[in-house]
């Protein structure tokens, strides 16, 4: 592979990455946790609190949503970016939302804390560009049919701009696998630890895409040594305007929290 800047020198040691006070690639796992979507004031606002008082270290929410079908729900656009800067202002909690479009770098810049780039961007080259020059950390989401090469290279080209503070994200590949959204790889973790000193987290929503495996999946990230979890929650699943079925409810989700605790303390690290 000809990646140079993500890739590992001998001893070198992981990267930390520090977005306010939360630091992702130490011992502590990082917990990311929101809606799908935001929808409304409200809903990103009590979800906020909600999962900030069970534990969580930082809010997602996307309000740019890259979706299959030009019907579904778009997002607020940056109406949605003012909901998540309104939703940190009440819990503190720094914000990751994705960006889907060169154009709108500077202005998601603006309100995010941590930029996502979407499974179906990691190969947005001119957008790997652009978020090279910016200074914020990036969420790279692993794209659904990408080879952890490409997945690397993807970061490289963030790296090349100036930018090394990156998160590398699995959210599962596309497989023959009906059962589930997704194929959740988990080996690419450990994979990708020995191989970059970048910190990697899991997605078991869309990983999975159904709520009843996200708990397990989750789990075995941890167990895997990813340096955290990205997870959908929603106060009323059922009438999300995206991915319902994958997000926990806010009862769910205090039993994930107890649950990773549990294997994070296995493995040597927090929550
Ligand atoms: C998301 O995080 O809501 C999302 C659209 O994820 P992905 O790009 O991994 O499908
Ligand atoms: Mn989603």
């Amino acid at each position: 592979m000809n990646a140079r800047l993500v890739i590992r020198k001998a001893n070198e040691e992981g990267m930390i990455i520090n977005v306010g006070d939360v630091e992702i690639g130490g011992k502590k796992i990082v917990i990311i946790a929101g809606p799908c979507s935001v929808e409304s004031e409200e809903q990103i606002c009590e979800i906020a609190r909600a999962v900030r008082r069970m534990g969580a270290d930082m809010l997602r929410g996307g309000a740019f949503k890259p979706r299959t079908s030009p019907y579904s729900f778009q997002g607020l656009g940056e109406e949605g970016l003012r909901l998540l800067a309104l939703a940190r202002e009440e819990t503190g909690l720094p914000v990751v939302t994705e960006v889907m479009d060169t154009k709108d770098v500077k202005l998601v810049s603006r309100y995010a804390d941590v930029l996502q780039v979407g499974a179906r961007n990691m190969q947005n080259f001119a957008l790997l560009k652009a978020l090279g020059k910016v200074n914020k950390p990036v969420l790279l989401k692993r794209g659904l049919w990408a080879t952890i090469e490409e997945w690397l290279l993807a970061a490289e080209y963030i790296a090349l701009g100036g930018n090394r503070e990156i998160i590398l994200c699995e959210r599962g590949i596309r497989t023959f696998e009906k059962l589930t959204r997704n194929t959740f790889d988990v080996m690419a973790i450990p994979l990708v630890k020995t191989m970059s000193c970048l910190p990697i987290i899991a997605d078991p929503s869309h990983a999975t895409g159904r709520r009843d495996l996200v708990i397990p999946a989750a789990k075995a990230a941890i167990a895997a040594g990813a340096d955290g979890i990205m997870v959908e929650v929603h106060v009323d699943p059922e009438r999300a305007l995206s991915d319902g079925a994958q997000s926990l409810s806010l009862t769910e989700f205090k039993p994930l929290m107890e649950e990773l605790r549990k294997i994070a303390e296995a493995v040597g690290r927090c929550i």
